[in-house]
């Protein structure tokens, strides 16, 4: 049984750029816009050690739209993947979403939908209750309580208005969350009485 920790990408792996055209943060349109987040690495890490898997689940509608060709969309993965891999972290997987209900039909794997998830427990043994969803989006966290997973969301704020389970400013402090409630329910699975 495989343990695993879900990740939403924009926003909770790399910075959410500010579009003036929308007034809104949105996905970055290019390679140079891609940016890790402060200790997002040493999260990885941590969770890595704690013996997690990695999966990134992430919706990216800019090709629908029409928005981002798919050179582009590869370009800014291969730029994630690269700053990964030079920090020796490993993602089981990558898990992409390219529909839009509005430009492509509605689709099986657009995130509230749990489909990669589902896939992941299927194709790695995951355990989806000893599992969590970490993201910055109401649709993220349907997604991971959907699956039966935890969830965690990367806010601001100081109460989850998406019913998350926990939150936190950012992954670095997710992690902790994550990894000190599995030593908590670790401690909690066993007495001695003697
Ligand atoms: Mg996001
Ligand atoms: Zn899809």
């Amino acid at each position: 049984m495989n343990r695993a920790v879900f990740l939403d990408r924009d926003g909770v792996l790399n910075r959410n750029i500010w579009n003036p055209a929308t007034s809104a943060y949105e996905s970055p349109l290019t390679p140079e816009q891609f940016e890790l987040l402060p200790n997002v690495i040493p999260a990885l890490t941590l969770l890595r050690d704690a013996g997690f898997l990695l999966f990134l689940v992430s919706n990216q509608p800019n090709y629908a739209k029409g928005k981002a060709s798919i050179s582009t969309l590869d370009a800014i993965h291969a730029k994630l993947e690269a700053a990964l891999t030079d920090s020796n972290v490993q993602f089981a997987a990558y898990y992409y979403c390219f529909h839009h209900p509005t430009f492509t039909g509605e689709c099986i794997c657009r995130k509230p939908l749990p489909y990669f998830l589902l896939r992941a427990r299927d194709t790695f043994g995951v355990e989806l209750t000893q599992s969590w969803m970490v993201g910055d989006r109401p649709s993220d966290l349907q997604c991971g309580r959907t699956a039966g997973a935890r969830t965690v969301e990367i806010s601001d704020r100081t109460a989850s208005t998406s019913g998350a389970d926990r939150i936190a400013p950012d992954l670095w402090s997710a992690s902790q969350i994550i990894v000190s409630d599995q030593v908590e329910s670790a401690a909690s699975s066993f007495r001695v009485i003697i």
